[in-house]
C-alpha cells in the first residue's frame, strides 16, 4: 500500500471521496471498444454517458457505461450528465467532441471539478489514440486498457 500525501488526504475529505484515492486506471476493452462506436455513430453530435467502476487496492477499474435518457444532442450532450447526480457506481464520465481536440471546454472543467473522480473525452478520429482522461483537477492522466 503506497503512502497518501497529505494533500490527497485532505482533497479526498473535502470531497466526500474517502477510500477512492487511486494511483492507477484500468478500463476494460469492451468499454473502450463500446464508447468508441458509440462515439462513431452519434457524430456529428456528442455523446455522453457515466462511467461505472469501482476504486479497489488503489486502482480505478471501470467495467461498464451507464446511459442516460437523450445521450446525444447537438446543443451538447453533456449538459444532460450536468443534471444528474452521480449514482452510487457512477465515478465519472465519457463525452465525445465533434472534431480532433480532446481539450476540456471551460463547461467541462466545471463538471470535472463537481463530479466524480475520472473523466474521459473522446474526440475524432475516435479509435483508442484520441480518448483523452483527466481527474477531477482537469489534469491529463494515464489509463490502461484491459
Ligand atoms: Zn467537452
Amino acid at each position: 500500500m503506497k503512502e497518501h500525501s497529505l494533500f490527497q488526504r485532505f482533497m479526498s475529505y473535502i470531497l466526500g471521496t474517502n477510500k477512492k484515492i487511486f494511483h492507477e486506471v484500468y478500463i476494460d476493452q469492451d468499454v473502450v471498444d463500446e464508447m468508441l462506436n458509440i462515439a462513431r455513430k452519434a457524430y456529428p453530435n456528442e455523446f455522453a454517458a457515466l462511467l461505472q467502476g469501482k476504486v479497489e487496492d488503489d486502482v480505478l477499474h471501470i467495467s461498464g457505461l451507464l446511459f442516460l435518457p437523450g445521450e446525444t444532442s447537438d446543443k451538447g450532450a453533456v449538459m444532460n450528465v450536468f443534471m444528474m447526480p452521480l449514482i452510487d457506481e457512477g465515478v465519472g464520465s465519457v463525452h465525445s467532441h465533434p472534431g480532433y481536440n480532446g481539450n476540456p471546454s471551460g463547461a467541462d472543467l466545471h463538471f470535472f471539478s463537481k463530479n466524480g473522480l475520472f473523466h474521459l473525452i473522446i474526440a475524432q478520429p475516435y479509435d483508442e489514440n484520441s480518448i483523452f482522461a483527466y481527474n477531477s483537477f482537469g489534469d491529463r492522466i494515464d489509463f490502461k486498457v484491459i
